[in-house]
Parts: C-alpha cells; sequence; structure tokens
C-alpha cells in the first residue's frame, strides 16, 4: 500500500507505506517523539484519592515541591496524599 501524506512534523508530501505512518522519515518521528516527551515532563500531574477516588489536578510539582505534596489533602475525604503511599500520575 502506498498513500501520498503530509509529514505531521515538517510538513513535506511523502510516500507512505503504511496507513498508520505519520512521519517523513525517521528524524522527523524522532523529532516529535522528543517534543511530546518534554510536554509530558512539563505537564502538572494530577493525583487520585485512595480513598474516595476524588481527582486532584496538583497546582505544583510534587517532585520538586515535596513540602507542599506532604501537606497534600484530598478536597472531598481529608486523607492525607502521603498516608496511602499513592503516587501522583
Ligand atoms: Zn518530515
Ligand atoms: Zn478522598
Amino acid at each position: 500500500m502506498r498513500i501520498l501524506k503530509m509529514c505531521a512534523c515538517c510538513g513535506k508530501p511523502f510516500i507512505a507505506i503504511k496507513n498508520k505512518q505519520v512521519y517523513c522519515c525517521r528524524k522527523c518521528f524522532k523529532k516529535m517523539y522528543r517534543k511530546r516527551m518534554k510536554e509530558v515532563e512539563n505537564r502538572l500531574p494530577s493525583w487520585v484519592c485512595q480513598y474516595c477516588g476524588e481527582k486532584i489536578n496538583l497546582t505544583f510539582d510534587p517532585r520538586k515541591e515535596f513540602d507542599l505534596w506532604k501537606e497534600l489533602k484530598c478536597n472531598n475525604c481529608g486523607k492525607e496524599a502521603m498516608s496511602d503511599n499513592s503516587d501522583f500520575i
């Protein structure tokens, strides 16, 4: 199967062999992959309370602001985030 497509990274047209292919070359694929990883890294995580299932979007980065993370409590049931060994996601 050969389809003419536009690269999702550089915008150049290319011949895709597979339908799923969205980048013209390995280089573009890697470039976008790295960009996506960076976005994930910079995104603030959220925490789901193990007791009531309440999801809290954190306004700080718990990997950097450990003191704030230690003091975080569930909005709904008041359990501390640290107390159940749960991790942020
Ligand atoms: Zn490209
Ligand atoms: Zn809770």
